[in-house]
């Protein structure tokens, strides 16, 4: 897709395609981002660009460490923390640390496409489960599909590709299952929470702290698209104190993190995001994009889960194959992307992570397209 908008840009004019393909902000980052950058060019600190603790700056996790206790509630530590090469270099080090040949790691669909690869890396094996219609958590089908073999169970919310939010009475019957499937296999199943959108929510919507809600949780997260720096690959693993010999866990994630080869997250980013954990890109900007694209594509006819958080919408696909939703969009210069690259045939990705004024010209494409398809 990302070829076919260059080719397309260059024949009719980069103004008149509409790139709804990727989940890279054109946002640029908050104003507290670039004044600690100025601040640390202008006043380097010595040994700033040295390896340090493969585990991340303490003064870093510390920071981190303090917002996710006033969050959760929970006695979260620098200790606790560990920085990452973003939330995808720290996914792969969570599945290094935990998965034995096999492992089984259960997924909802539709889901973020690269979980697949990351679990297959280290020897798992993804079992996918179908979320609700809702796109809600199907707590049955999760409990029907762990086995002896279950390690893990990814959840994502905000989710990449629907926007939906959990509930925290979902995570707490989700704590209640993994709890008794752990008991009655006698092994620990683990929740892994990708959250890098949790502080992109609309409409007053609060993300519940899965790390208050399930004991056995380990958040995972980055700044790729709350402070819009995904280029600068920094995130962090946060694990659950509750956790049964969570000290040795930590050693594992720390010691993964190191011969996985990324040795330590970027030190300059760790020193900025440091004093900016409540900073955030701006969220009323992305719910104007929703509203402006929800409100018109409903009004057309397309049918969808109005998002709660992120910045995606996943409307049904008015054709049977999403593929050939994809190509009539493509007629009218619109770029999405097909559902079954997500695990869920039958629906489309518009990523509105894009300049409001795109947005705007797009509406008369879609409308017409809408026409052409009898909607
Ligand atoms: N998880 C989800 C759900 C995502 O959508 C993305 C990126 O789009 C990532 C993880 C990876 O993000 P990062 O840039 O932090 O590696």
């Amino acid at each position: 897709m990302f070829e076919e908008g260059g080719r397309l840009k260059a024949i009719y004019g980069a103004d008149k395609v509409y790139d709804f393909t990727l989940g890279n902000p054109t946002d640029e980052p908050p104003q507290a981002f670039r004044q600690a950058l100025q601040e640390i060019a202008t006043h380097p600190v010595p040994g700033m660009h040295r390896y340090m603790s493969n585990a991340g700056y303490a003064e870093t996790r510390g920071a981190i460490a303090e917002v996710l206790r006033e969050d959760s509630g929970e006695d979260v530590q620098a200790d606790h923390v560990i920085m990452t090469v973003g939330a995808g270099g720290g996914l792969n080090v969570i599945f290094k640390a935990l998965l034995d040949p096999e492992d089984e790691v259960i997924i909802s669909a539709p889901f973020f496409v690269e979980y697949k690869f990351y679990i297959t890396n280290h020897g798992g094996t993804p079992v996918v489960v179908q979320s609700r219609e809702d796109f809600q958590l199907d707590l049955e089908a999760i409990g029907a599909a762990i086995t002896e073999k279950t390690k893990a169970i990814i959840i994502n919310s905000p989710n990449n590709p629907t926007g939906v939010v959990y509930s925290g009475k979902s995570l707490d019957q989700l704590h209640q299952l993994v709890e008794e499937k752990s008991a009655q296999y006698g092994r620990t199943i683990y929740v892994v929470s990708d959250e890098p959108y949790a502080k992109i929510v609309y409409d007053q919507v609060k993300v519940p702290p899965v790390l208050g809600h399930i004991r056995n949780s380990i958040v995972v997260t980055s700044h790729s698209k709350d402070l819009a720096l995904p280029g600068e690959r920094i995130g962090y693993i946060a694990v659950s104190p509750r956790i049964d010999q969570v000290a040795l866990l930590v050693d594992g994630l720390v010691f993964c993190n190191r011969i996985l080869g990324f040795v330590n997250a970027p030190a300059l980013m760790q020193r900025l995001v440091a004093g900016i954990q409540r900073e955030s890109v701006d969220i009323q900007a992305y719910q104007e994009k929703r509203d402006l694209l929800y409100n018109h594509l409903t009004s057309i006819g397309f049918e969808m889960v109005k998002p709660e958080g992120a910045f995606y919408l996943f409307p049904k696909s008015p054709l049977e194959k999403d593929i050939d939703f994809v190509e009539a969009a493509q007629k009218h210069n619109i770029l999405v992307v097909p559902g079954s690259g997500f695990g869920q045939p039958g629906y489309f990705r518009i990523a509105y992570c894009v300049d409001k004024a795109m947005i705007e010209r797009s509406l008369p494409a879609f409308t017409a397209l809408a026409k052409e398809l009898g909607l």
